[in-house]
C-alpha cells in the first residue's frame, strides 16, 4: 500500500441528505394530528405547489417511487411497439418500458455526454416506434432539441428519465419543460429527496387527472373504476420528509459545487482520467461526479482502479453496469448486438462514480485524489 494520509472511515459514495429530526418531528404531529395519512394529504399538496415552484413546471403528479412515475406515465400516453431508448441507464428505465409491454430497441450513445447519440436514432425507427426515451444520464442532458425534431419528423412521443436532473436547466430553460413528459426520483441516494418517492412533469394538462387516477387504482370517486391503475401514491410522511429536504438542497449542491472543483483541480492533469460531469451553475445537477479511465492512458483498468480505492477505504461505484441491452431478457434483441452499440460498450467498462456528497471534507477529496495519483504514478513506473 502507498503510504498517504489514510482514511480511517469508509467513504462511500454517497449520503443522504438528513433534515434535523426535531423539525421533521414537527412536520409529522402535523401529520399525526390530522389522522390524514395518504391519499391527497395536505403534505402532498403543499409539496406539490414548493416542486411546481422549484421545477418551473405547470404540470406535476407525485408517486410512490420514480420507477413506478415513469411505468404510469408510460402508461398514459398509449403508447404501443417500440420505444428507441439507451442501454446505458439504471435498470428501472427500460424495466418501465417492460411492464407496459413496449420493446426498447436501444440506440447507442454519444461519448462526451453519454447520452443518447441523436445521429443514431433516425436509423431505428419503424412503423412499429411510438417514442423515444432519453435519459440525461449524471446530469448531463440529451441533445433535447434534435431528439424534438426527430420526433416531429416521425410523429413519436418523447419521454425523459430526469432521475438525476433535480432542479436544472438548458439554456435557462427548465430541463422538465422538453419533451412530453420527464420523469424525477426522489430516492434517498437523489440530491433531493423523499427516501422514496418521484414525480412527472408534463406538457398536456388533460393528463394531471389521468395520472392521479393511474396511481390510485384507475378509481374515480369510491365506485367507479375508469382505467388499469395501479397503487403508486405518495404518502404523507414522504411529503413532510420532501419538504424538510427541499429547504437543504440549493446548500447542498452549493457545497457540491466546491467538492466539485476541487476534485477537477486535483484530477486535471492524471493521464487518463476525464471528467464527465462538467457542467456548472444552473446546468448542473450536482448529482454525481464520474470520471472515465482510459485503460491505456492510465495504465489499468476502472475495475482495478475501483478495488484499489477500496483498499484505502473509498467506495466508488460503477454506474451504470451492466449495460440493459445485456440483460437475459434483452440480449437477443437485434439492437442490442456488441457491434452495434460500442460506445456504449466502451463506456461501460470506463466510468467510475467517485464519493459526492455536501458533507464530504475537502481534504477527504485531496486525499482520494492523491490516493489516485499515486496509483496511476506507480503503475506507469512498474510498467516501464
Ligand atoms: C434512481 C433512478 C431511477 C429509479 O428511481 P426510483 O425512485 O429509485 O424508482 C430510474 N432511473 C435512473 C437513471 C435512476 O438513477
Amino acid at each position: 500500500m502507498i503510504d498517504i494520509g489514510t482514511l480511517k472511515e469508509p467513504i462511500y459514495v454517497t449520503r443522504p441528505l438528513l433534515p434535523s429530526l426535531q423539525k421533521l418531528n414537527s412536520q409529522f404531529s402535523e401529520v399525526w394530528d390530522s389522522k390524514w395519512l395518504t391519499n391527497n394529504g395536505l403534505q402532498q399538496k403543499r409539496l406539490e405547489k414548493q416542486l411546481k415552484d422549484y421545477l418551473n413546471t405547470e404540470n406535476i403528479v407525485l408517486f410512490n417511487n420514480g420507477t413506478m412515475a415513469l411505468l404510469l406515465g408510460l402508461k398514459s400516453l398509449n403508447l404501443a411497439g417500440e420505444v428507441i431508448t439507451t442501454p446505458f441507464t439504471f435498470p428501472a428505465t427500460v424495466q418501465a418500458l417492460d411492464w407496459n409491454g413496449l420493446t426498447p430497441v436501444f440506440c447507442d450513445i454519444e461519448p462526451d455526454t453519454l447520452t443518447i447519440d441523436v445521429t443514431k436514432i433516425e436509423a431505428l425507427i419503424t412503423e412499429k416506434t411510438s417514442a423515444i426515451l432519453g435519459v440525461h444520464v449524471f446530469g448531463n442532458p440529451c441533445d433535447v432539441l434534435k431528439i424534438q425534431e426527430i420526433a416531429d419528423k416521425y410523429d413519436l412521443k418523447v419521454i425523459y428519465d430526469g432521475a438525476h436532473v433535480f432542479g436544472t436547466m438548458i439554456k435557462g430553460k427548465p430541463i422538465g419543460s422538453f419533451g412530453d413528459m420527464t420523469m424525477f426520483s426522489f430516492h434517498a441516494t437523489k440530491l433531493f429527496h423523499t427516501i422514496e418517492g418521484g414525480a412527472l412533469t408534463f406538457k398536456d394538462q388533460s393528463l394531471v387527472m389521468k395520472l392521479n387516477q393511474l396511481k390510485n387504482f384507475g378509481l374515480v370517486g369510491q365506485e367507479e373504476v375508469v382505467l388499469p391503475g395501479l397503487n403508486a401514491k405518495m404518502n404523507e410522511i414522504q411529503a413532510a420528509i420532501g419538504l424538510e429536504t427541499l429547504k437543504l438542497v440549493d446548500e447542498e449542491r452549493a457545497r457540491r459545487h466546491e467538492i466539485k472543483i476541487e476534485y477537477e483541480q486535483h484530477l486535471a492533469n492524471v493521464p487518463g482520467i476525464r471528467v464527465i460531469t462538467k457542467l456548472e451553475d444552473e446546468n448542473s445537477s450536482y448529482q454525481y461526479f464520474v470520471i472515465e479511465i482510459d485503460e491505456c492512458l492510465f495504465g489499468q483498468s476502472r475495475d482495478w482502479l475501483l478495488e484499489q480505492l477500496q483498499q484505502y477505504n473509498v467506495f466508488s461505484r460503477k454506474y451504470f453496469y451492466p449495460l440493459c441491452s445485456d440483460f437475459a431478457w434483452y440480449k437477443h434483441l437485434k439492437s442490442s448486438q456488441p457491434k452495434n452499440l460500442p460506445q456504449a460498450q466502451k463506456t461501460v467498462k470506463g466510468v467510475l462514480s467517485l464519493p459526492y456528497y455536501g458533507e464530504l471534507e475537502l481534504t477527504s477529496v485531496l486525499t482520494i485524489c492523491e490516493i489516485i495519483k499515486k496509483l496511476q504514478v506507480t503503475t506507469v513506473s512498474v510498467a516501464l
